[in-house]
């Protein structure tokens, strides 16, 4: 068959893998000049199949409250006037609200380590098959608290991903600083945690660019710096998909050419952008931008530095070492497309994520700000958020289209799975898991499709 991808991140790229493996020929189109220059830049790099719990539970509507007017909080929800943009806000927050209870929490936890686990397979496989390094470690995650309050509830979480096949456990802050011994010059302040040995993390743009890569040598077309206009649909099919290259002083282009692209199938893997373009064929799915921020720094102590990658549950960041480096990222602000570094919430963020290294990990790397000299390699992105977490993948009701998007916190998780399971889909195959695949009403069974 022939198939166009559009969306050159994780899971346009694992989607791209996986069709070419099965014989399809593939075209990707990104308006980027690389693959993974939007969302799947610089993330925090974990591979966290256990630690995967959706932002929607029973206490995250208070906290959102009490933190809506602190510019440093984890979780920020503004509303806006509920018309036209704002309305999407409004309607995204009530379905998210919908999903703050515990019965949704476990049905949405047991999906999303269905698919991690089956991720995490699919990621070891393409690795196992490809040699790409990507600044792997295979150390676990673990996950420190500092406030007995929070402590006291690590138990459940964990027992909930126990019952659903992952050994997540609590260990004692003695027992957390023998599996990371970096966390000593904080130990006064941690009263304990959680530890998962099968996780991992590893640079989820350097694996995303490497695997373009190889997909390119095996025939994959990449269209990169070709903007995608519109979905083309005539009756209830894509007739076409509209592109047009971006102008290029270096290539002496002014007007980029448009171009139609036709296929038998067309995936939309655009991230939080694929749902505007999912509407304007009146495909309307709750995917909208959860903006995050990392912070890179160089390593000054080497020998100071973890290598298991962490979260830290009080900040709720994430820290992950990638070979010389170590990032730190968090935080997420529901509803802006905006990728600006320079206003003074972004700054707000950007500074207490070095604050925060440089207390959990003192003098460990450089974590100076710009006016102070330094280079901290500040980054944000837009998660692709979805109320459950839970991606969309699959069919649509449109003739020949397809998705893969709204992979929110776990996109990188949760990227070679997905892309697996979609050139599956595609393909006629059924993914071993029991998962709801989109467009398939019962679809959710031990292993495949009962319904296509
Ligand atoms: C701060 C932060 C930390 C994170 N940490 C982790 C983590 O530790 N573990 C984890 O599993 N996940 C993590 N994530 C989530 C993960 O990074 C995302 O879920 C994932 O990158 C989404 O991948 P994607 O391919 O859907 O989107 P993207 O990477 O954004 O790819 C979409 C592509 O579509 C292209 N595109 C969009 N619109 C158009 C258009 N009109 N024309 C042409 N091209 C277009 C873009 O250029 C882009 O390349 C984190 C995210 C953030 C922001």
């Amino acid at each position: 068959m022939k198939v166009v991808v559009l969306g050159a991140g994780i899971i346009g790229v694992s989607t791209a893998w996986h069709l070419l493996q099965r014989g399809h020929e593939v075209t990707v189109v990104d308006r980027q000049p690389d693959a993974a220059l939007e969302t799947s830049f610089a993330n925090a790099a974990q591979i966290s199949v256990s630690y995967c719990e959706p932002w929607a539970n029973r206490d995250a509507p208070l906290k959102a409250l009490k933190w809506m007017f602190r510019d440093d909080a984890p979780l920020l929800f503004r509303p806006r006037m509920p018309f036209g943009e704002g309305w999407q806000q409004w309607r995204w927050g009530l379905q998210f609200l919908a999903q703050c209870n515990d019965a949704a929490f476990e049905r949405n936890v047991q999906q999303l380590v269905a698919l991690g686990a089956y991720s995490h397979a699919a990621l070891k496989d393409v690795v196992r098959t490809t040699g790409i390094d990507y600044h792997r470690l295979e150390r676990g995650i673990a996950h420190y608290y500092t406030e007995q309050k929070s402590f006291d509830t690590a138990g459940d979480a964990a027992a909930l991903m126990r019952k659903y096949g992952v050994a997540r456990r609590v260990v004692s802050t003695a027992e957390l600083l023998k599996i990371e011994p970096a966390l000593s010059q904080f130990a006064d302040h941690i009263v304990g945690g959680t530890y998962t040995a099968s996780d991992e993390s590893g640079d989820a743009r350097v694996f995303t660019q490497s695997l373009a890569r190889r997909c390119a040598d095996g025939g994959v077309n990449f269209l990169y710096s070709h903007d995608v206009l519109r979905l083309d649909a005539v009756g209830n099919a894509i007739e076409s998909v509209a592109i047009r290259a971006r102008p290029s002083s270096a290539k002496g282009i002014k007007d980029g050419k448009l171009t139609h692209l036709k296929a038998d199938a067309v995936v939309v893997a655009c991230g939080s952008y694929s749902a505007p373009l999912l509407r304007s064929v009146g495909v309307d799915l709750p995917i909208y931008p959860g903006k995050g921020y990392s912070a890179t720094f160089k390593l000054l102590k080497p020998e100071l530095a973890p290598f298991v990658s962490t979260i830290d549950d009080e900040v709720k960041c994430a820290i992950s070492r990638l070979g010389n480096e170590l990032r730190v990222a968090g935080t997420i602000e529901v509803g802006s497309y905006d990728l600006s570094l320079d206003t003074p919430l972004a700054k707000a963020r950007c500074r207490m994520l070095a604050q925060r290294i440089e207390n959990v990990f003192p003098g460990v790397c450089d974590t100076r700000l710009e006016e102070e000299g330094g280079q901290p390699n500040f980054w944000t992105g837009l998660r692709p958020a979805t109320p459950t977490n839970i991606p969309y993948i699959g069919k649509t009701k449109i003739g020949r289209l397809w998705v893969n998007a709204g992979h929110g916190t776990l996109g990188w998780t949760h990227g070679a799975g997905s892309g697996k399971a979609m050139a599956e889909l595609i393909s006629g195959e059924a993914p071993a898991m029991a998962f709801d695949f989109y467009g398939y009403p019962h679809g959710r069974r031990e292993s495949g499709l009962s319904a296509a």
